[in-house]
């Protein structure tokens, strides 16, 4: 199934589609945090509202319960970049996986804007990225369970100031200012992938390919994380998850290149769609 939220009528609501093209609206839902903590539908009811050209598709979870949870430099070639654009920021040896999080106030969906925040932005950059979502609180998962624990995966653009995320040291700040969080279009069951989900992922600036990977590529996979995170904090139904993204964001291009206002970022994951933004 492919849950979306969107509005209609000046109210948001939750939709489902089997294909991706035909979307129902799900009344018995208050939002999508909601139907995530009842597991979703089995199928497409009946008496199910399709939804009309009226609708606008928005972030499937627009207002995340709790901050967004992301890996940093988890694809093997994006550390070779980030090192060669900062080594005192994104250098050194890392045995253990990078966890850090993104303030979330509202996440937009496709074709909204990403603020370019002139100013106080030098070095705006996308980092396109598989977005596992929780469907079950869990504690203690060991790697071999850690599939149960999946409702199924979106699409993020991690969003990032490069210059506020290295001159803070800390990465926060920089990755979350509003609008750094665009999720979408939807969120694809995770049954209609295999474990893990080795998928093409993709991201496109003004119709240049310059992210071009493969979610197998992950050095920390999915249950990795899960497992290494459940063992200390309860891992609430909800939670997102952003895996990290590939080689080929801005500040690893020669000479570093970043999002000027006008740029059509668009993100794609195979099996899930594409998320397309345009920087404001
Ligand atoms: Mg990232």
């Amino acid at each position: 199934m492919r849950y979306y939220t969107i509005e209609k009528d000046g109210a948001e609501r939750t939709a489902v589609s089997a294909d991706g093209k035909n979307l129902y609206i799900l009344p018995q839902f208050s939002d999508m945090n909601d139907l995530i903590c009842r597991g979703g539908v089995s199928e497409i009811p009946e008496d199910a509202q399709a939804v009309g050209p009226d609708s606008k598709i928005l972030s499937p979870i627009p207002r995340p319960k709790q901050d967004v949870l992301c890996l940093g430099i988890n694809y093997a070639a994006h550390a070779v970049e980030a090192d060669r654009f900062s080594s005192e920021a994104f250098g050194g040896d890392r045995p253990y996986p990078i966890f850090f999080s993104k303030r979330v106030n509202y996440s937009q969906g496709p074709d909204a804007g990403i603020p370019s925040y002139r100013g106080l932005v030098d070095s705006l950059d996308y980092e396109c990225e598989l977005g596992v979502i929780i469907g079950k609180d869990a504690k203690n998962v060991k790697m071999e369970d850690a599939a149960e624990y999946i409702f199924g995966y979106t699409i993020v653009n991690d969003v990032s100031a490069r210059n506020l995320q290295t001159r803070h040291k800390q990465w926060y700040f920089g990755k979350s200012l509003d609008g750094f969080t665009p999720m979408g279009p939807c969120i694809v069951t995770a049954d209609e992938f295999s474990f893990p989900p080795k998928i093409g992922i993709s991201c496109l600036v003004n119709g240049e390919v310059r992210q071009d990977s493969n979610t197998g590529n992950l050095i920390a996979g999915i249950a990795e994380i899960i497992s290494i995170l459940s063992e200390g904090m309860t891992l609430q139904a909800g939670t997102i998850i952003a895996t990290g993204t590939p080689s080929g964001v801005g500040m690893g291009m020669t000479p570093p290149t970043f999002l000027n206002e006008g740029d059509v970022v668009e993100c794609r994951i195979e099996g899930i769609g594409s998320l397309r933004n345009i920087v404001c």
